[in-house]
């Protein structure tokens, strides 16, 4: 496994794989691996010929300093994990990398109603930090393909119209969210948490998925939305939001036949760690 710090190295390399003829796959994390961003380089290795990981904890994508502080780094791990992985190429840049100085990073990009719900409410900037850099590292790594988790479905929704309104060759590839075994979905902030609450906090999922039912029952979104925060809060968690929304616009929707595609996406405090799931309702 190559590990590049320099953009120019990491070029050198992509330009002598096409040259060769291989597909490339690109899995841009923030490091502190878990299975979850192994299941993406999994993908990515049965669809393409090369894969490439990018770790770098992006400033621009932090609203709370604080959490940006306090976000893992164990880079050695990761390393480990990526080669025992077979993956060809780790992309480790410093911020410099990224964002030298005097160069315009910054783009005109809106990614309109669908950032402005759930996380692009409670975490200002957060997308637009988050477009950013993903556009930033597509430009720099060009790849054939993007994997990405559906975990982060906003995130996902988000970036689906960057590609398109940038016109970016790039296939994009949603892969399922990977889970413990009480159903909490994996992240970097878990190991955040203490044990009994990680055990506790499985209760998001559980309630994820009995809203499902309940709404395919005719229960109001509201009553179920009442549900989940009640049970929560008896459960010493602290919900932020509970958004039953549209798979493609992010709008809430209302009942079963508002929309094709339908997900509920929520975010809840657990002391201070902050968790997000989703759960798609409807896929037709
Ligand atoms: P992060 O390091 O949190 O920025 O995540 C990097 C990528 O891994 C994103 O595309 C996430 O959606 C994805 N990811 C994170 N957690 C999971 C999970 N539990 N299951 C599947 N994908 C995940």
């Amino acid at each position: 496994m190559f590990i590049f710090k320099r953009v120019s190295h990491l070029q050198e390399w992509v330009h002598q794989k096409r040259a060769e003829g291989a597909s490339i796959g690109f899995i841009p994390t923030m490091g502190a691996l878990h299975s979850g961003h192994l299941s993406l380089v999994e993908k990515s290795k049965s669809d393409c010929q090369a894969t490439m990981v990018s770790i770098f904890v992006n400033p621009k994508q932090f609203n709370d300093p604080d959490d940006l502080i306090k976000y893992p780094r164990p880079v050695e791990k990761d390393i480990e994990l990526l080669y025992n992985n077979g993956v060809d190429v780790l992309f480790l840049p410093e911020v410099e990398d990224i964002y030298p100085p005097g160069v315009a990073t910054t783009i005109d990009f809106d990614a309109g109603e669908a950032a402005e719900t759930m996380e692009g409410k409670f975490r200002p900037g957060h997308f637009d930090g988050m477009a950013e850099v993903v556009h930033r590292l597509l430009r720099i790594t060009t790849p054939d393909m993007l994997f990405m988790g559906q975990k982060d479905y906003q995130q996902f929704s988000i970036i689906r119209k960057l590609i398109d309104d940038f016109a970016l060759s790039v296939q994009l590839v949603m892969c399922p969210t990977v889970r413990e075994e009480n159903g909490l979905a994996m992240s970097s902030r878990n190991e955040r948490l203490d044990l009994s609450v990680r055990q506790k906090a499985g209760l998001i999922h559980q309630l994820l998925s009995e809203g499902k039912t309940l709404f395919e029952n005719g229960t109001s979104v509201a009553d179920i939305r009442r549900k989940f925060f009640d049970t929560l809060e008896k459960a010493d968690f602290k919900p932020e939001y509970f958004e039953v929304v549209d798979g493609y616009t992010l709008l809430p929707v209302e009942t079963p036949d508002d929309a094709q595609q339908i997900v509920a996406c929520c975010a809840v405090y657990a002391g201070e760690v902050r968790l997000i799931d989703n759960l798609i309702w409807k896929n037709s």
